[in-house]
């Protein structure tokens, strides 16, 4: 990254400002209290701060279990990480970064970012580090929120905001004698530079979007690398460039430069998301210009017929993340890299044993396997509302519901982001910034009433549930082939309750659109 040349570039690469929040102690008996506690240190968490911070609430507290902020972006550290979505889409509208090393930025540049932007909307104040949630309840008589951690410690709040992420439980693959393995193991999203990697047996289980950025990187280094591959992923084409010192500084320069070019990126992005995904039904033909995409890069990058069939998914493009890699395909034609696609059978001390009985010997077990979206995830601590509703049990007994994806009935001065039917898709800034549209009005007019509480009814959020479920419809979800995909999209009932189908533009729009009447204030 080049060197910083002006004092936002300085405060950017993390040289300059201290970080803020205005940090008062209130105490209700016992129970530090305050405006607001919100959960996940990320930039969910950072957004929902800055935008309390715009409506004057200073008593906040952000509370993270890892021991930095970034979320996601602290947490991965993996080699070959970068955004997949631009990073002039991968941001803030509200603050554009012109500092971005290439227009797919590497993970270590959002973590810096992340650092930024907190300090400069002055919410790193407010961040605890370490503190795990365990539970939140709502309390009717005192109309606010009791936090318990899990070091026992509880604390009250009129707010609670639930930023935790829809990435962050870490999966490990339940296959047989996984335990046993001898070597060193590493899951993608726990990754340890001090494990060696360069000239030895490196087994990579998964074919994700993470394994398409680590495995390149990964084949430059180790002796022998095995890929087992369950589910083919969709890899199209990355148009990547470099940003070099000069295009920087214009961006700095010329602001109007940059929105520009955001204006292009959302532009592509937004058209893919919404005819290849959103209105499959009726633009099929874009998914298929998409597959083909996939079809023609596989061509260009591997010769050999069979290998490219193993790679190639037999479900549409869009049923599971899509990647973007212009090395992932390549790295397989390599004489010390092999795609193992007949399944594992089990692990043992010393590698593992496929399904046709082959064993390969493993030094060091990479787990490329993801995250568990849905069952430890939705939501991430327990959450008990009015009348003692579980939110974990109600949602898993009448299926995954939030009105307009951040509120619950019987859930009051709640707002949960990484709710289902929340994702916007694709930049997950275009989903934190319309649902900090959407708390703004609420909590305006709590304010504005001199209320108290606000709670989403019923009604409302059953029309909402109806609208998402029937736009759905149309999506390759319902309408392409996704059999196979084997895909976090869907949740536990087979539902694709993840997305809010539509553009960013008309979730933003909808954000001032929506009544008040659909929430109960008082
Ligand atoms: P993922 O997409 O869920 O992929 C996990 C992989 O592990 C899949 O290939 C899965 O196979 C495989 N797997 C899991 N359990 C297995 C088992 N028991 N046996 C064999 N294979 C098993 O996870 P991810 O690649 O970490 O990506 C998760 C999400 O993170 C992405 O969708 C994306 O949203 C985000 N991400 C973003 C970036 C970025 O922006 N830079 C980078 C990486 C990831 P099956 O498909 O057969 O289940």
């Amino acid at each position: 990254m080049p060197a910083p040349e002006t004092a936002a570039a300085e405060a950017f690469h993390g040289v300059a400002r201290p970080g803020g929040g205005d940090v008062s102690v209130v105490m209700l008996g016992r129970v530090q209290h305050f405006d607001a506690v919100i959960v996940g240190a990320g930039f969910g968490g950072i957004g929902a701060a800055i935008q309390l911070n715009r409506m004057g609430y200073r008593n906040v507290a952000i509370l993270d279990r890892e021991d930095d902020l970034g979320g996601t972006w602290h947490v991965n550290r993996y080699p070959g990480l970068t955004v997949d979505i631009p990073s002039t889409s991968y941001s803030y509208t509200f603050e554009p970064n012109p500092y971005w090393s290439r227009l797919f930025a590497r993970g270590d540049e959002m973590k810096r970012y992340a650092e930024f932007v907190a300090d400069k909307y002055d919410v790193r104040g407010y961040m605890r580090f370490g503190v795990t949630v365990s539970s939140a309840r709502w309390d009717e008589d005192e109309r606010h929120w009791f936090i318990t951690l899990a070091d026992g410690t509880t604390m009250s709040a009129q707010f609670l905001i639930a930023a935790t992420g829809l990435l962050c439980q870490p999966c490990k693959p339940d296959i047989d004698g996984i335990e046993s393995f001898a070597g060193d193991v590493l899951h993608t999203a726990q990754w340890n530079d001090d494990i060696a990697l360069a000239g030895r047996r490196v087994a990579v289980i998964g074919t994700g979007s993470t394994a398409v950025q680590v495995v390149p990187e990964l084949a430059k280094q180790v002796g022998s690398l095995n890929v087992y591959q369950r589910t083919p992923i969709w890899v199209l084409p990355k148009l990547d460039f470099e940003l070099p010192a000069r295009a920087q500084r214009l961006f700095a320069e010329a602001p109007a430069l940059q929105r520009a070019l955001r204006f292009c990126t959302d532009a592509v992005l937004e058209t893919m998301m919404v005819l290849a995904m959103w209105r499959y039904r009726r633009f099929r033909f874009v998914n298929k210009a998409a597959g083909l995409a996939g079809w023609l890069l596989r061509l260009a990058s591997i010769r050999d017929a069979q290998l490219r069939a193993k790679l190639a998914p037999t479900y549409d493009y869009g049923c599971k993340r899509p990647t973007i890699s212009n090395t992932y395909y390549r790295t397989f034609t390599k004489p010390h890299v092999r795609l193992e696609t007949a399944g594992i059978e089990r692990i043992e001390a010393d590698g593992i044993v496929d399904r046709d009985g082959v064993k390969q010997q493993v030094d060091v077990l990479v787990l490329a396997t993801g995250f568990d979206v849905w069952e430890t995830n939705m939501p991430a601590f327990e959450v008990i509302g009015r009348n003692d509703r579980n939110l974990g049990k109600w949602w898993r007994e009448n299926g995954f519901q939030s009105y307009q994806g951040v509120s619950v009935p019987h859930f009051p001065n709640f707002f949960s982001m990484a709710s289902p039917y929340a994702w916007v898709g694709l930049s997950w800034f275009n989903t934190v910034e319309y649902q900090m549209r959407h708390m703004a009005r609420v909590l305006g007019e709590v304010q504005h009433r001199d209320a108290r509480t606000f709670e989403v009814t019923e009604e409302a959020n059953e029309r909402y549930l109806g609208w998402v479920t029937e736009t759905l419809e149309d999506s390759v979800f319902y309408a392409g082939n996704c059999a196979g995909s084997r895909s976090y999209y869907f949740d536990e009932n087979g539902q694709a309750s993840l997305f809010r189908p539509t553009s960013v533009r008309s979730a933003l729009r909808d954000q001032e659109r929506f009544a008040l009447s659909d929430y109960t204030i008082g």
